[in-house]
């Protein structure tokens, strides 16, 4: 499988009155395409701002992001709007969905952006919501569901419009294990089955389980690399092989 998603040297740096922190320190990666990649790490160790600015959501000090052969970090700010729109979810630990909306105004926000007509939105979004498991639940807002039903909201939101790859900054971290697991199959069998790569942030070792490759984050440097040699596919765990990703 080719590569997808090429980072060089990598840094970022942020200036915190006379001190500087060195959030990324010179990270090299490249992430194939269809990929599930897990980033782990204590807190503190960069996961986040290495996702953040995969994800264009930050801009880099210095170093090359090149998603797809499109140089990310030269881009300017509508241009890595309208990139993010149309290749990117994101699911966020605090699920980060609107309160006053209900779980399908939610879930088709993001495709008034790209301008789907609201007929078409509203089917998209209710089939999204049946997927994970809400198609009872289109009307509650937030407030009226629980830590897991929100996230598959979420989930929903991030994946409606089919993106190529689907970031998650510790997407369980609030949740039981049970419900970790469940997110866990919900979000791979849906990048197994829209063919999508997936990159998370995670404390979880319940998570490492689904990925194909675990990167370990020491400092803002990426000190270990472990290739999973079994993966929980549909449910079951089975054997894998990187190389035949
Ligand atoms: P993680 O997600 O692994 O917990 P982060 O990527 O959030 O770590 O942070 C890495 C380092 O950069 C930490 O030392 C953090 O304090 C610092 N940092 C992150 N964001 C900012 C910011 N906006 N301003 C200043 N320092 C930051
Ligand atoms: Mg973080």
């Amino acid at each position: 499988m080719d590569n997808l998603i090429t980072i060089k040297n990598l840094k970022k740096i942020y200036k915190m009155g006379d001190e500087k922190i060195r959030a990324l320190d010179d990270v090299n990666l490249t992430i194939r395409e269809r990929e599930f990649l897990c980033l782990l790490g204590t807190s503190g160790s960069g996961k986040s701002t290495l996702l953040n600015m995969i994800a264009g959501l930050e801009k880099p000090t210095a170093g090359e992001i090149i998603i797809n052969k499109q140089k990310i970090h030269k881009m300017n700010e509508e241009q890595i709007t309208k990139f993010r729109q149309k290749y990117v979810g994101f699911i966020f630990q605090a699920y980060n969905l609107i309160p006053t909306l209900t779980a399908l105004e939610n879930v088709s926000l993001g495709l008034t952006f790209q301008g789907v007509p609201k007929k078409k939105r509203d089917q998209m979004a209710s089939e999204m919501l049946s997927l994970v498991g809400l198609g009872k639940r289109l009307h509650h807002k937030p407030t009226e569901m629980s830590g897991g039903q929100q996230q598959r909201v979420s989930i929903a939101r991030a994946f409606v419009n089919k993106p190529s790859i689907v970031f998650a900054d510790e997407p369980t971290g609030n949740l039981d294990t049970k419900t970790t697991y469940e997110i866990m199959d919900l979000m791979t069998n849906m990048a197994y089955e829209y063919k999508q790569t997936l990159i998370i942030v995670t404390h979880d070792n319940e998570i490492s389980d689904y990925v194909h490759r675990i990167i370990h984050l020491k400092d803002g440097k990426i000190i270990e690399e472990i290739m999973n040699d079994s993966v929980i596919k549909n449910g079951v765990k089975e054997e894998f092989v990187y190389e035949k990703l």
